[in-house]
């Protein structure tokens, strides 16, 4: 069901205000209007309208959302403060605490202007969500506002409307979704991907136009076998054709690549009934009327969804052969799924929305209840690891579209506990998302009772379980393994606090710092370090020389250290700075009558070659094995190859490229785990 698209006028917001809230409300509602009325005054929409109308169907759709008095008057109001000389103080004394501060804050996520424009819209969206743990109401009121100006978006100028549309594709329309407020989510990619694709708008409508006329047709004849065969079971219920809206065809065509017949073909009911025990009695008589699809039965009613969205989903295969998606819900889920989180703030009224979703969204909402609401509760989660400003606006944009436009896995805890994480996460995602403290000391993991890597991928239904040691410390590479922002944030800052540490560590050393004669020979070497030379041993690593960054090193070939190995740098002649590992033989002799360096690695560096050795059974397909457990870590493969000696055991030899000490670890890790291996280790490289 798609929200209304007649302008409203102020006579018929009051009256439904009137019909839905009692005469107090109205009263508030037309005071509202009349002041925001008055002090728009003369100023008009690009459209050339009167402003006002912009507030007013503002208020309209939140209304038609059917919230409460204080959110529509705030939707009248909502950019009084920003537009006008109306202050909050005024309208604190005028409308009390509760509107001047939803009006606030809306205000506050359209005044943050930053320099480039893909910032200004981090900032904004993280602004917006940081907003909602006062009260989840502004981003509600934000999203109607979004939805008015993007109905009148054709009056802006084509670049402006452009940025814009894509805008509103990349950020408030996840958001719309995140919130389970699907309704305004259609609406606003809608309306957006017909301004950023103008020509496969226009195919996929006519598309859709042709077909209408054939698909009314079958959805009439599903009604009437449908209708029989539940009034024999005395259920009552009321059926609905599905039209999939064009974003989403479009979505499907390019990121699925299937034709429009393939997808529209696809033919899609919904089922609403009054009783929960009813959806389950409809499901049993359409799988007797058409055969299931195999996989395709979900169960949002015994498991919601995060957002609390609830329905039975079942594949069938149809009466005319072809494949048709049935969605079965009570009219109470079907609301939740088209408001989502303006729902569960809807003003009570009557009976209020049903639900077995437990506490605070029983019968009878009332504000004051919300507080407890586990679904604000579930966002304060998310939102509290988003709101660390140090974070880099860009970056945080990219994580964010990762957590919102991926769909979700559910997996379980030993427990048998419902963890909800992005589809993509890992199992170390998973980790951070129990606890901080388990993602940080997370040593190992089992997924469905067998020993994975950390960067296993996680899939619906798996069981994980974490291993955690208190010694165990997070690695670098980590920052490539975890996929989640929450996780990445939780990761940034702990390297960020362990860097501190170090610094303030350093400057208490008793090593001396680098003579003056010493640090001239290194500026006569600091030049920019050359581009990686692939194949060749001197590639370059990410080394901090006496606190200088760019100055030129080399990897001794001795030792061939790695980042993560502990390191010792030496002063030589023309050639920079030459880096063994601490425990080098060479360095050891060195350090005696050579100036040594401190020097350290610096976050991720280029992959270096590095040779390991790996010995087994020579049982069949076992080297097949070691590649695939090798691969599997995402590691490069420089080299590879195997041999077998007298006691039947192979000699493999891979020369791998690695990033990090702790990576070859888990591959050396991996590789002891199979079966019939009985040694693995790194070995000096052509050994
Ligand atoms: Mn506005």
């Amino acid at each position: 069901m798609s929200l209304r698209q007649e302008p409203i006028t102020k006579e018929e917001l009051f009256d439904s205000v009137l019909e839905r809230l009692g005469p107090e409300a109205r009263e508030i509602i037309e005071k509202a209007y009349h002041l925001s009325d008055r002090m728009h005054g003369d100023q008009k929409r690009l459209s050339g309208e009167p402003y006002i109308i912009h507030p007013l169907n503002v208020a309209g759709l939140l209304n038609e959302l059917r919230l409460d008095t204080a959110v529509i008057a705030a939707g009248l109001l909502h950019d009084v403060v920003e537009d006008t000389e109306y202050t909050k103080d005024d309208m604190v004394r005028d409308f009390g605490e509760e509107i001047a501060n939803l009006v606030e804050g809306v205000t506050k996520i359209s005044e943050i202007k930053s320099q480039s424009k893909e910032t200004e819209a981090a900032e904004n969206i993280r602004k917006m969500l940081v907003a909602t743990i006062q009260d989840a109401r502004v981003i509600i009121i934000k999203l109607a506002d979004k939805t008015h100006n993007m109905r009148t978006l054709k009056f802006q100028p084509p670049e402006k409307a452009l940025r814009i549309a894509k805008e509103t594709l990349s950020v408030y329309a996840p958001i719309a979704g995140r919130l389970g407020m699907y309704s305004i989510k259609v609406e606003l990619e809608d309306l957006a991907f017909q301004i950023t694709h103008p020509e496969e708008f226009q195919h996929i409508r006519k598309s859709i136009n042709l077909k209408k006329s054939e698909r009314e047709e079958y959805i009439e004849k599903l009604k009437i076998i449908l209708k029989q065969r539940l009034s024999d079971i005395h259920i009552d219920a009321k059926i609905e054709g599905r039209a999939k809206h064009f974003y989403s065809i479009h979505k499907k065509m390019t990121t699925k690549d299937k034709s429009f017949h393939e997808i529209f073909d696809l033919r899609a009911i919904r089922i609403i009934t009054d009783e929960i025990r009813d959806c389950y009695g409809v499901l049993g008589i359409v799988h007797t009327l058409w055969p299931p699809v195999p996989g395709r039965f979900k169960d949002y009613v015994a498991t919601p969804k995060t957002n609390f969205y609830q329905s039975l989903h079942t594949t069938v295969i149809g009466p005319d052969g072809k494949p048709l998606e049935v969605q079965i819900r009570t009219r109470d889920m079907n609301r939740i799924a088209e408001d989502g989180v303006a729902a569960h703030w809807a003003y009570k009224e009557g009976k209020g929305i049903t639900s077995n979703l437990g506490a605070g969204i029983g019968p009878g909402i009332s504000t004051n209840l919300m507080k407890d609401n586990p679904f604000r509760l579930k966002w304060l989660e998310i939102l509290n690891s988003w709101q660390d400003s140090s974070m880099d606006s860009r970056e945080f944009l990219e994580d964010l579209k990762f957590d919102l436009h991926e769909d979700e896995v559910f997996v379980f805890t030993p427990k048998g506990e419902i963890v909800e994480i992005a589809k993509g996460a890992t199992v170390l995602d998973f980790a951070f998302r129990i606890h901080t403290d388990v993602g940080l000391h997370a040593k190992g993991a089992k997924v469905n009772g067998r020993m994975v890597p950390l960067r296993t991928e996680l899939k619906s239904g798996d069981q994980v379980e974490i291993q955690t040691e208190k010694k165990s410390k997070p690695s670098p590479i980590w920052l490539r393994i975890v996929k989640t922002a929450s996780a990445k944030q939780k990761l940034k800052q702990y390297f960020r606090r362990l860097q501190e540490e170090n610094d303030g560590r350093n400057m208490d050393s008793i090593e001396l710092p680098p003579s003056e004669k010493v640090i001239q020979e290194i500026q006569k070497n600091i030049r920019k370090r050359p581009r990686k030379k692939v194949g060749t041993e001197e590639k370059e690593a990410n080394i901090i020389v006496a606190g200088i960054k760019d100055i030129l090193v080399r990897r001794a070939a001795c030792c061939s250290p790695i980042p993560g190995d502990e390191i010792i740098g030496f002063v030589t002649r023309g050639r920079g700075v030459s880096v063994h590992k601490k425990n080098c033989p060479t360095a050891k002799v060195q350090m005696e009558n050579m100036q040594t360096l401190p020097v350290r690695w610096d976050g991720m560096a280029e992959p270096i070659p590095v040779q390991i050795e790996v010995r087994s059974k020579d049982v069949q397909g076992i080297y097949l094995s070691m590649v695939e457990s090798i691969s599997g870590t995402k590691t490069n493969i420089i080299e590879a190859g195997a041999t077998s000696n007298d006691n039947k055991q192979l000699i493999a030899k891979f020369k791998i490229e690695i990033e990090h000490l702790d990576q070859l670890k888990e591959i050396l890790d991996n590789l002891k785990l199979l079966p019939d291996v009985v040694y693995a280790e790194r070995v000096k490289i052509g050994k």
